[in-house]
């Protein structure tokens, strides 16, 4: 090799390092501003515990943790601070039951994953809410099929939105249902694998796991605590994830799944393994993990009628398989309600009106459910 090749061969290597050099640079840089702006740009909570007729109430402004004390239980208790907001008027919670009837209008949605504005666009196109967030959905109900946590920023609005709503709905001769997906469930369990990193930033700042902030002392807590995996409003039954065909096996009634699931929820708390019962409702076959009705390993129609015979029901809605719409399954016979929210540029809502179905699009219009 001639020496001015050597040369050029020298200077090409020294600028091909030269330039990865500075792409690392780069990308260290990027990551140390984006973590500095991460820290100091969260506002978080409240988180509020109560502890011997003790309120603790804690909170994330810019970054910085705060926290009040107050010596009985106030309530109601109205929180502002940071651009955050929460309100408690009681924190008693009632089992849901498993089963309503009547003639009223039903919305569905499903998988929020944090993502508080498109939530709070949809329910307001709907006429559930007004623009302060005021129940205007008369005696109707809303469900939500679970996954409010995990992967979008805004759980902690999103949770307290719907706590505060649940009791106007309540006032008004209404109802909201809010089913318990797997990421409630993970979450509780300390599986915070889908954990937006801003909620680690919060965990850290109060030296605890993220998922202690939910432990039973706390309000949200225990209120999650006491919400069901399904329910059955007229012909229509709702869970995140779907029935497998073995569900008809466990002779368990919908009210007996519901207490099933809930008392073996959290499983440090439980002091002994799952029962079987139990670990098949928490499994990949149960009610919040179940996909068999999507894909090439879906099931038959026939499977499926039996379930759907075994509970008296016409059809199952369903979240957790993620679609780019409200769509129609078998017929009809499972409605599918995962809009992709979660992606934060678009989502749906399902419309029952009598036995009529409609997809609810972001703008407020609407159409028929096409019963594919
Ligand atoms: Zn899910």
């Amino acid at each position: 090799m001639k020496n001015n090749q050597k040369g050029k061969i020298a200077i090409m290597l020294t600028a091909i390092l030269a330039i990865c050099l500075s792409f690392f640079i780069a990308q260290f840089a990027i990551g140390f501003a984006g973590n500095k702006k991460l820290s100091t740009d969260v506002n978080d909570g409240p988180y509020i515990d109560i502890i011997n007729n003790e309120m603790l109430v804690r909170w994330v402004c810019q970054g910085q943790k705060k926290s009040k004390k107050y010596h009985s239980i106030e309530l109601p208790f109205n929180f502002e601070q940071c651009g955050l907001k929460a309100r408690v008027d009681s924190v008693n919670h009632v089992a849901a039951n498993a089963i309503y009837r009547g003639d009223f209008d039903v919305i569905a949605i499903s998988d929020i994953h944090g993502q508080f504005a498109l939530m709070e666009t949809l329910l307001q196109q709907h006429k559930v809410v007004d623009l302060e967030g005021n129940w205007i959905f008369g005696d109707g109900h809303l469900v939500i099929t679970g996954d409010i946590f995990d992967r979008g920023d805004k759980v902690t609005e999103t949770l307290w939105y719907l706590y505060r709503l649940e009791k106007l709905a309540a006032d008004a001769g209404g109802k909201i249902h809010l089913l318990l997906g797997n990421h409630e469930v993970m979450v509780l369990n300390q599986d915070l694998r889908y954990l937006h990193e801003k909620y680690q930033v919060v965990g850290n700042l109060f030296e605890q796991s993220f998922e202690a902030l939910f432990s039973d002392n706390s309000v949200l807590g225990a209120w999650l605590r006491s919400k069901s995996v399904l329910v059955k409003i007229n012909n229509v039954l709702y869970m995140h994830g779907g029935f497998s065909p073995e569900i008809a096996e466990l002779k368990m009634s919908l009210a007996q799944i519901n207490s099933t699931f809930k008392q073996s929820l959290v499983k440090k708390e439980l002091g002994r393994e799952r029962a079987s019962n139990e670990s098949f409702l928490h499994g990949t076959d149960g009610p919040i993990w179940y996909r068999g009705y999507f894909g090439l390993l879906s099931i038959n129609e026939e499977k499926l009628d039996k379930i759907l015979k075994h509970f008296s029901i016409d059809r199952i809605v369903v979240g957790h398989t993620s679609q780019e719409q409200v769509l129609s399954r078998y017929h009809g016979k499972v409605v599918a309600i995962d809009s992709s929210i979660k992606n934060g540029k678009n989502g749906e809502v399902l419309l029952i009106n009598s036995d009529r179905l409609y997809r609810g699009y972001l703008n407020g219009k609407k159409s028929v459910l096409e019963m594919n």
